[in-house]
């Protein structure tokens, strides 16, 4: 029997939440000058990237990549259709955030209470105390927040992570009216089913608060837990281009879904995101020159899918 038609329905569109220069960057040792963190900028706002995860407040001596973060945002370009954000953990990075005059924050708690305590030496429930301070102090100042689930798809340390741990915080989350509810599969052990499962009850609680989903493709399965989210109504997805990234515990594993994999692969759905995949993909070659390495990105490394009828646009 053949499918004619999904048993789902489709966006017309989804938004990227770009996150190379935090996610991608923060692992990396070479550090970017507020110069080039700019310029990079620069190139993902021409390729129609609407929203950008411009670094994260944190104590430069445990980050020294995100030290300038302060500067870049206020160096930032006037643009209206750009939203320019940043990941704080605590009220000191929210202190800085205000002072940078940042607009949009995310922040997060762990579903898992290993990664809690190894990650913030909080256990889940001191953690979810200082989040919900710093959701209602920053919407006091008028800041839209991006909150999010971390080891929502599982845990290193704890493996499976009991669904009903991940849809409590979702809860949580939208009686406080946070603005979008982000699930991060931080050690990259979802899967299309479980991704599906948790999407699509999390949607149900959330009710019109948008879901956002932070895929790494650690174990290959990023676009495929991409796609089922979307089926399952996850409408903002982070990605990070050239699939940039990684985990500093694991060697060569890989980062974040490549922008310019996932654009494409939306981009054939029929979903749109106003991004343009080639000039994503100049975006990352110029980035592989700049690192001395090559990136995971497929379709960077990879001819134009297109040639013929690219030439005949021209
Ligand atoms: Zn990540």
């Amino acid at each position: 029997m053949k499918i004619k038609n999904l048993p789902y329905s489709l966006p017309h569109h989804v938004l990227i939440e770009e996150e190379v220069l935090r996610d991608g960057l923060q692992n990396e040792k070479r550090l970017f000058s507020t110069e080039e963190k700019l310029s990079l900028i620069h190139f993902l706002i021409a390729s129609g990237i609407k929203r950008i995860q411009v670094g994260s407040f944190v104590h430069p001596k445990w980050v020294p990549q995100m030290a300038n973060t302060d500067e870049v945002f206020k160096r930032l370009p006037e643009v209206q259709d750009v939203t320019f954000t940043a990941l704080i953990l605590n009220e000191k990075g929210l202190e800085r955030a205000i002072a940078s005059n940042v607009r949009h924050l995310s922040m997060s708690v762990s579903a898992s209470e290993t990664h809690s305590l190894k990650n913030t030496n909080c256990t889940t429930e001191e953690a979810w105390k200082r989040i919900e301070r710093l959701i209602l102090n920053a919407k006091n100042h008028g800041i839209m927040i991006r909150a999010g689930v971390m080891t929502a798809f599982g845990c290193a340390y704890e493996g499976k992570i009991p669904s009903t741990k991940v849809f409590h915080l979702v809860e949580r989350y939208t009686a406080l009216g946070v603005d979008e509810i982000n699930l991060a599969d931080t050690a990259g052990l979802g899967n299309p089913k479980l991704v599906y499962e948790i999407v699509n009850e999390s949607r149900k609680i959330a009710g019109h608060i948008p879901l956002s989903l932070h895929l790494h493709d650690t174990r290959g399965m990023g676009l495929a837990n991409m796609a089922s989210g979307i089926a399952a109504g996850a409408t903002i997805f982070d990605t990070c281009i050239g699939g940039l990234g990684g985990c500093p515990f694991i060697p060569n594993a890989a980062g974040n879904i490549a922008t310019e994999d996932a654009v494409f692969m939306l981009q054939e759905m029929g979903i749109n995101t106003g991004i343009d995949v080639e000039s994503l993909c100049k975006i990352t070659h110029s980035l592989e020159k700049t690192l001395n390495k090559s990136l995971p990105s497929k379709l960077a490394s990879l001819p134009s899918p297109y040639p013929n009828l690219k030439r005949s646009n021209s």
